[in-house]
């Protein structure tokens, strides 16, 4: 049985696990963007779940933003949670709780988990994305995390998009897919509709009402997507496109545009195109089974 966490800038989630997926309730803290109220949160929710846990825990799986060491587990100076830097979390959870640490970057450990439990099952190559406070990506070659020269894997969403009226990416720079697709990007749509929202969540009574901003705002998101995609299906042509975080259950207001823009701009390379999209069907889950997986491989190997 294992533990497996995914700490986020405002909360912390978790679950147990065992070595074929099945797992207990998913449990969800809020955390104060403190060093001190993160070790906190820490330490309760993996209380928790070690007492609700059926089994005896062997391993402790933490997904989060980095960048990290992933070796030492020690954050290293993380864009969205400077509180963070230099965290050994690794120690803390060993010095706490006696168990191991494994730790991933959160998108990456999504990516496993949609082709090893989610949307993906049983693919074994893919791209992932995950679509939320910011965007990230995992990309999965031959069944594994592709980490690439520094272990980090690629970084998908700092890939140039064109220039617009948004606001700086959080690496620096102007005109990021992030700052096309993350969620401030999504709530900007949707003020442009006079749908002043703060979460993207709120939109849905506006689509059971068929309101028309909210439904053209999700087709230019879709849009933008496709456009992010055609870049993608240019470099890697995975057949498996995953999609996971929080938008990602508004994926069926925008995929059907993503396609449409995919295959018009590879309209003449119908072999770049994907097989299938698909909005993953628990994204809360996606980057715990990842974990969980992770974990399994990892104690396989010892
Ligand atoms: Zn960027």
């Amino acid at each position: 049985m294992y533990i497996c966490l995914d700490l986020g800038g405002t909360h912390l989630r978790g679950a147990w696990l065992d070595e074929q997926g099945r797992h207990g309730r998913v449990l969800v803290l809020s955390r104060k963007k403190t060093l001190e109220g993160t070790k906190e949160v820490l330490s309760e929710l993996i209380i928790k779940l070690k007492k609700s846990c059926p089994g005896q825990v062997k391993k402790i799986g933490l997904a989060t933003a980095g960048p990290f060491d992933r070796q030492k587990k020690v954050y290293l100076s993380p864009t969205n949670m400077p509180e963070l830097s230099g965290f050994k979390v690794g120690s803390f959870i060993q010095e706490q709780f006696a168990l191991d640490l494994i730790l991933e970057n959160d998108a990456q450990a999504a990516a496993l988990g949609e082709v090893w439990q989610g949307g993906l099952k049983g693919e074994n190559q893919a791209i992932v994305l995950t679509l939320g406070t910011g965007v990230g990506s995992g990309v999965i070659f031959d069944g594994r995390i592709w980490r690439a020269a520094h272990d980090t894997g690629p970084e998908l969403g700092h890939i140039y998009l064109g220039e617009g009226p948004i606001e700086r990416c959080g690496c620096g720079q102007f005109g990021c897919a992030e700052t096309w697709l993350n969620k401030k990007a999504l709530l900007d749509l949707f003020a442009r509709h006079d749908l002043v929202l703060n979460d993207p969540k709120e939109i849905w009574p506006y689509i059971r009402n068929e309101h028309t901003g909210a439904i053209k705002a999700l087709q230019e998101y879709g849009h933008r997507l496709g456009l992010f995609l055609t870049q993608l299906m240019v470099i890697f042509n995975i057949k498996a496109i995953g999609i996971s975080g929080g938008i990602s259950s508004l994926g069926s207001y925008f995929l059907s545009e993503t396609w449409t823009m995919l295959k018009l701009r590879l309209q003449k390379r119908p072999w770049l195109w994907p097989e299938k999209i698909v909005a993953s069907v628990a994204p809360q889950m996606s980057a715990l089974w990842g974990m969980a997986r992770l974990i399994a491989l990892a104690m396989r190997a010892d």
